[in-house]
């Protein structure tokens, strides 16, 4: 059978293992053994939950896939060199799908060599335990995440650059989220409005990064390191393509949601030319689906540009829509791309 390579075993990665691994030989990379569900990194910072219980080994989840446990460090046209316990290894490849998303500021997001992620989300947690007053810069969804999560135990303050929060949600989802950071007695600073107090942490929720350095002198790439794709997800490069945080779209389509349904796109692209089949039709972003948490017991709930739920049931949603995508349950693109959109 054909080999397949797929570096990044997260939301993108392992819809596109888990798809191709009937029809070739997945080998699957990541310099983590564990995969992080970043959505509830807001509830392990606030001490709600330990941090492993957003780790999940993903070794049983799927079974026939090789898993290779390294950081990917260089790549050319046949194989990947791959950096394991201080070794080089060449991984060859006939197909390589890059999934390697975003790097984010600590403790938001592990660094790729970080030996123990669970120590370090554990040495958060205890930190942000014993401050009174916490600092969270950036009002995109996580910045707002973080400081309703953390605002039930701390005097919060959220800054941001921008005039409003969380912007690229609907303006009825934009207000509720602010009211109810309010409420919760969170005082937030928009345009850039300079924060003179001094905090006992500060906790920085912006600057994603896509994690392609070692991409640079293969795949094109735009000015911010984003992989450059067509609309199947094809590089610059025959037989290499790439999917979620780590390649260049749309603004809005930097969610977990989009890059499962890229990489389970993209596994069809690559299952039709191993097979010989007619490729599927270019790739078509479903509706936009995003639960943004306001603390344990809030949030808002929206589908394209409609807010559909606000309130308690919204951590619910967001709590069985974890357990849904951990198992690697089926989350078709082919339906959600068949949805209407609600404008
Ligand atoms: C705090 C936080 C909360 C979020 N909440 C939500 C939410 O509620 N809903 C939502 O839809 N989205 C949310 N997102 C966005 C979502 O997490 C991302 O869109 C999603 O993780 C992207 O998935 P991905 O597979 O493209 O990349 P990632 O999840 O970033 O995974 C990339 C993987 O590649 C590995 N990797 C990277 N480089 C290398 C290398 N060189 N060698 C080997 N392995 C490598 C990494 O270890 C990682 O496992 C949130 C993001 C953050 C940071």
């Amino acid at each position: 059978m054909p080999r397949v390579v797929v570096v990044g075993a997260s939301f993108a990665g392992l819809y596109a293992a888990k798809g191709l691994r009937r029809v070739a030989d997945v080998v699957l990379i990541d310099a983590s053994d564990e995969w992080e569900f970043t959505p509830g990194v807001h509830e392990v910072l606030g001490g709600r939950r330990k941090a492993e219980t957003i780790l999940t080994s993903f070794h049983d989840a799927l079974p026939g896939v090789e898993f290779v446990k390294g950081v990917a460090v260089a790549a050319h046209e046949r194989e990947v060199h791959v950096e394991c316990d201080g070794e080089r290894k060449r991984v060859p490849y006939d197909h390589l799908i890059v999934c390697v998303g975003c790097a984010y500021a600590r403790p938001i997001k592990a660094q790729l060599a970080s030996l123990d992620r669970r120590a370090q989300l554990a040495g958060a947690q205890r930190e942000l335990g014993d401050a009174s007053s916490v600092l969270v810069v950036g009002g995109g969804a996580v910045g707002v995440e973080v400081a309703g999560e953390l605002a039930a135990n701390h005097t919060v303050t959220l800054t941001a650059r921008e005039s409003e929060l969380v912007r690229d949600l609907p303006e009825a989802a934009r207000r509720y989220a602010l009211e109810a950071l309010r409420s919760k007695n969170v005082r937030v600073k928009l345009n850039g409005e300079e924060e003179r107090g001094s905090f006992d942490a500060r906790v920085a929720c912006y600057g994603a990064r896509p994690r392609t350095g070692w991409l640079a002198t293969f795949v094109d790439r735009d000015a911010r390191g984003f992989v450059r794709v067509d609309d199947r997800f094809r590089t610059s490069m025959k037989n290499v393509w790439a999917a979620g945080d780590c390649v260049a779209k749309d603004a809005d389509q930097y969610l977990a949601a989009y890059a499962h349904f890229e990489g389970e796109y993209v596994a069809l692209m690559v299952a039709s030319e191993i097979l010989g089949k007619a490729p599927p039709g270019a790739y078509v972003p479903p509706a936009r689906i995003v639960a943004l948490a306001l603390g344990p017991d809030d949030g808002v709930l929206c589908y394209g540009r409609v807010v559909v739920l606000k309130g308690r049931a919204v951590p619910w949603v967001k709590a069985l829509v974890e357990r849904w995508v951990v198992r690697l349950w089926p989350l078709p693109y082919e339906l959600f791309r068949r949805l209407p959109a609600l404008a």
